[in-house]
């Protein structure tokens, strides 16, 4: 399969073509970004790397590092973690409030916002020195010592959270936050704030392709089970109240960020990440999910 050749086609097709959405601005650094970049990159787990665009400039990843975080939970995890969050699509927009009070402060996936805040929860009480070490893992899994938090990210976030601040306490009304609301919340708007490119994505989540063993280190971050339940998760999850959508035209499993940016796993075979910052009203990339679409179209592989 000639994939650089499909990649540059689409991605040729798509760039004459209007750009529909409009970029996130409730988090005011997400507002500055040029709304017309575009990057492509996908990483084979052969070691093959294929990318056109802006595939080797960073940026704002926010909700796609909420894999990294329920990957490191689950692998520290000590059977609690399906207690205190589900596994079922909520239907709900990412930053949704309105499940909580019936599920009594269970968020519905690890995906949603509550959720990854419970994650956030989770990874306080196992870790010793959590934004540490949630950041050696990442660096670890990336094969990548110099991906980042982005202070300026996570202070505009900060300034403006006032959602997440209202969902952490009302999660913890129910008991199901243990730690400080403030060193939670601190995690999670760092976690949301890390940049990286197309091209570290696209490498970084490929233990998701490979039965949770990262192909160029060798390292085994999951174990065949944990793999195929977190991409279970991104297949009915990842696009919150679009994930029904994402699987019907996209058909594999994958997570969006605000930021614009998507990563897709072709178990046994790839992860492609796509960035174009301009969003649809779910809040997922507008040329993103529509390259993506394109994309597995044209290929004919996707997990169905
Ligand atoms: N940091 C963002 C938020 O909490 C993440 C949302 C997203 O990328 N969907 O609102």
């Amino acid at each position: 399969m000639n994939y650089q050749k499909i990649i540059d086609e689409l991605y040729k097709e798509i760039i004459d073509q209007e750009n529909l959405g409009n970029v996130a601005s409730y988090i005011p650094e997400l507002a500055k970004v040029d709304p017309h970049k575009f990057g492509i990159c996908l990483s084979t787990i052969d070691n093959e790397q294929m990318s056109i665009g802006d595939a080797d400039e960073k940026f704002s990843i926010q909700s796609i590092a909420k894999v990294f975080a329920l990957s490191l939970a689950y692998k520290n995890a000590d059977g609690e973690l399906w207690e205190r969050v589900g596994v079922e699509p909520s239907g709900t927009p990412f930053n949704s409030l309105v499940q909580l009070e019936s599920d009594l402060g269970i968020p519905r996936n690890p995906f949603i916002n509550a959720g990854a805040i419970v994650i956030c929860d989770i990874l306080q009480s196992q870790l010793k020195d959590p934004k540490t070490e949630l950041l050696d893992f990442i660096r670890m899994v990336s094969n990548n010592p110099t991906i980042d938090y982005s202070s300026s990210i996570a202070e505009s976030e900060k300034s403006q959270g006032f959602r997440n601040i209202a969902l952490i306490n009302f999660i913890k009304s129910f008991g199901n936050i243990k730690n400080e609301i403030n060193d939670v919340l601190d995690l999670y708007f760092n976690l949301c704030s890390i940049k990286m490119s197309c091209k570290e994505l696209s490498s970084s989540f490929l233990y998701l392709a490979n039965h949770g063993v990262e192909p160029i280190s060798n390292n085994k971050i999951l174990n065949g089970s944990q793999t195929k339940r977190i991409n279970a998760i991104m297949q009915t999850c990842g696009f919150y109240d679009e994930a029904g959508e994402f699987a019907f035209k996209v058909g594999l499993p994958g997570k969006s960020g605000v930021g614009g940016g998507i990563i897709a796993i072709y178990p046994n075979n790839y992860c492609i990440a796509v960035w174009s910052p301009k969003l649809n009203s779910k809040g997922n990339s507008y040329r993103g999910m529509n390259f993506l679409e394109i994309f597995t179209t044209k290929t004919k592989l996707s997990i169905f």
